[in-house]
């Protein structure tokens, strides 16, 4: 758990391809960390590969790139995926010509359009699979067309499942406070994609080409970030800048423990970047 070891430096050293959490990692709402800029900076002049991930899916991809962009991080298409995407890549591979209705927002509508899914309007009776994902805009009517499709059969899915979403002022109920909404209605839960989800392991090794021992993952959840790390033998840093607490860690077990700790990027780019 010491970060500043030369081991921990020449592992991380070794690895290909550097996948980033965005909140709490690199920005904490609407603040970036000019740290996170930097390191993503050597890291690109050290020729490694760099994937911006989060299970956020109440932006599409599109604007993360315009939002990282703004904040100086220079992102190309390919090195943003977010929780939506995934679900989407799931449904065009494995559920072709099904009918869908989504609870998001705008943007993540949007996102299932440009591929080819048009999901079912507000007010649906019927869908042969009903997404749930972190919906900012969220209704009754919607709320209500979820669990009149959960409990009518429809196959039920979910970008992924935090509990909470951080900005910089509060803690703000995300998809899994919504999904424990349905389920107290319907009594059924969704299978869930985003990290920590095999399903998104194997759609970022097919992504990147490269395996999970040729990744490392930056972030700073456990239940999220750690545990996808810890799930798929992906080495994984845990950054005090976000969400989670030095008293969270005393008790873990080894199998949920993050491989190393540190207080944000600031302190990983200083040990394998010293200037
Ligand atoms: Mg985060």
């Amino acid at each position: 758990m010491m970060a500043s070891s030369a081991s921990c430096r020449a592992e991380l050293l070794q690895k290909k391809l550097f996948i980033m959490d965005m909140d709490g990692t690199l920005y904490l709402g609407k603040t970036v960390f000019p740290f996170a800029v930097r390191f993503v900076k050597n890291l690109r002049a050290a020729g490694k590969r760099v994937l911006f991930f989060t299970n956020n899916s109440s932006a599409r991809t599109e604007t993360y790139i315009e939002r990282l962009k703004g904040h100086g991080f220079d992102p190309q298409p390919g090195e943003i995926m977010t929780s939506g995407d995934v679900t989407i890549e799931f449904l065009k591979r494995h559920r072709p010509g099904k009918s869908v209705y989504v609870m998001g927002t705008e943007d993540l509508l949007a996102s299932f359009r440009a591929a080819g899914i048009d999901p079912l309007p507000e007010g649906s009776r019927q869908a042969d699979i009903a997404v749930l994902g972190y919906d900012t805009t969220l209704t009754y009517t919607k709320l209500s067309d979820m669990c009149r499709l959960v409990r009518g059969g429809s196959e039920y899915l979910a970008t992924h499942t935090d509990l909470t979403c951080l900005n910089e002022e509060e803690l703000l109920p995300d998809c899994g406070a919504m999904i424990a909404f349905i389920k107290a209605m319907s009594g059924k839960e969704p299978v869930a994609f985003g990290k920590p989800n095999r399903e998104t392991i194997g759609m970022l090794c097919e992504v990147s080409g490269c395996a999970p021992s040729e990744m490392c993952i930056f972030g700073d959840m456990l239940t999220t970030d750690i545990a996808m790390g810890k799930r798929n033998g992906i080495t994984c840093s845990l950054l005090l800048s976000g969400e989670t607490h030095p008293e969270q860690l005393g008790s873990l077990p080894e199998s949920e423990a993050p491989d190393y700790v540190f207080s944000s990027l600031d302190e990983v780019d200083r040990l394998l970047f010293p200037q």
